[in-house]
């Protein structure tokens, strides 16, 4: 079973994180508890491909979302043993948050 994308504020550690903007523009990400900004990226882990389900629970346009480092589908989910893996083309991605500002 996969589960849909969830990331953690860099600055105070809350879950409580949401997606501001939308994938034709940015991905900047807002948290709820502090106000912090941050963006996630990907890149490729470097392992092999896999295929992953789409969640039962999918997210909506305000859930964490990333670009897949290899196609740059949004369809990125994550996989029991809690790898991102892209729907898509199957990369298993790495996710770095950048331009952080508290
Ligand atoms: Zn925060
Ligand atoms: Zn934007
Ligand atoms: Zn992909």
């Amino acid at each position: 079973m996969s589960r849909k994308l969830q990331f953690q504020c860099p600055v105070c550690g809350s879950g409580d994180v949401f997606y501001s903007c939308e994938p034709k523009c940015c991905f900047n990400h807002v948290c709820a508890e502090c106000k912090a900004t941050f963006e996630p990226v990907t890149k490729p882990a470097g392992t092999a491909k896999r295929r992953i389900a789409e969640p039962q629970e999918m997210p909506d346009a305000s859930d964490p979302a990333v670009a897949c480092a290899k196609c740059e589908s949004v369809a990125v989910y994550v996989d029991d043993d809690g790898a991102l893996v892209c729907k898509d083309c199957g990369t298993v991605l790495e996710v770095e948050l950048t331009e952080v500002t508290p």
